[in-house]
């Protein structure tokens, strides 16, 4: 991942950071430019997940688990039936 410059535009460093929830979801980047010449600029970005293209594979598994258990005995067998591997 690269992080720009503010002032310059230029790549600049993560050198550390500060997550600020549980999940890990959102943090703060505090970052070192390294147009160490003509700027050296030090500064903080947010990095926040915004939201997901594919589920993640556990949740997909879970939701049609979840959605088999309201079947009844029949109706899953006849909708397993239609099931290709
Ligand atoms: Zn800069």
């Amino acid at each position: 991942m690269s992080v720009y410059c503010p002032n310059c535009q230029q790549k600049a460093r993560i050198t550390s950071r500060n997550n600020l929830n549980e999940g890990k979801t959102v943090a703060d980047l505090y970052c070192q430019c390294l147009n160490t010449k003509a700027c050296g600029a030090t500064f903080v970005s947010t990095l926040g997940f915004k939201h997901y293209l594919n589920p993640p594979a556990n949740s997909t598994a879970q939701l049609a688990a979840n959605l088999l258990n309201k079947l009844t005995k029949e109706e899953r067998a006849a909708l397993l039936s239609g099931v290709s591997d």
